[in-house]
């Protein structure tokens, strides 16, 4: 049986967004996507995407209290009830440990943390092809080496968090999406 609560864990450009797409369509349960919803936030100019908007553009993280409420409201909904993707939270000690805690409210626990393994150049090779084909704003250069930064100080920690309790599993990220793919299976049955 696969588990289905599940984090996929790595650095910008890692393939989380990818992987969790087609694990959309293979579990039947929704991704939780902070970086998506803050951008759905900014574009329409709610007072999330206000507060957001700035830290975003320059490849810093958005601060702890807005992030956690954003994720508390999604995965409050009934739709993640049978399980979720976490895609891109938590980013901080601070959100894991809000995690934590909304999980034992919901009354339900992370079966799985899959980290992405992918080495510096090759991400920054991936956000920049990203940047000519989907023109997002925080895909140039500068932005770029921010948020590998910000990766290594604050998310990538987390690795550790999750290996002290049993779940994570460390996957490689580089080859095709299918070969990936399998990876990820892998790591969720296993
Ligand atoms: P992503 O699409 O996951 O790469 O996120 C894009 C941007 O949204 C990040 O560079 C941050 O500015 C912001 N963001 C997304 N998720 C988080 C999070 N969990 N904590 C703080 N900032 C976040």
């Amino acid at each position: 049986m696969s588990a289905r609560r599940l984090l996929l864990l790595g650095p910008p450009g890692a393939g989380k967004g990818t992987q969790s797409e087609r694990l959309v369509k293979s579990l039947a349960i929704p991704q939780v996507s902070t970086g998506d919803m803050l951008r759905a936030a900014v574009k329409s100019g709610t007072p999330v995407g206000r507060q957001a908007q700035g830290f975003m553009e320059r490849g810093e993280l958005v601060p702890d209290a807005v992030v956690i409420g954003v994720a508390e409201e999604r995965l409050s909904q009934p739709d993640a009830r049978s399980g979720f993707i976490l895609d891109g939270f938590p980013r901080t000690a601070a959100q894991a440990e809000a995690l934590d805690q909304m999980l034992v409210k919901l009354g339900v626990t992370l079966e799985r943390c899959v980290a992405l393994q992918v080495e510096e150049d090759e991400l920054v090779k991936r956000l920049l092809k990203r940047a000519e084909i989907e023109g997002r704003s925080d895909d140039n250069e500068e932005t770029i080496r921010t948020r590998m930064r910000v990766y290594r100080e604050q998310t990538q920690p987390l690795i550790d968090y999750y290996r002290a309790r049993g779940v994570l599993r460390e996957i490689d990220g580089l080859g095709t999406v299918e070969a990936v793919g399998e990876r990820v299976q892998g790591a969720l049955a296993s």
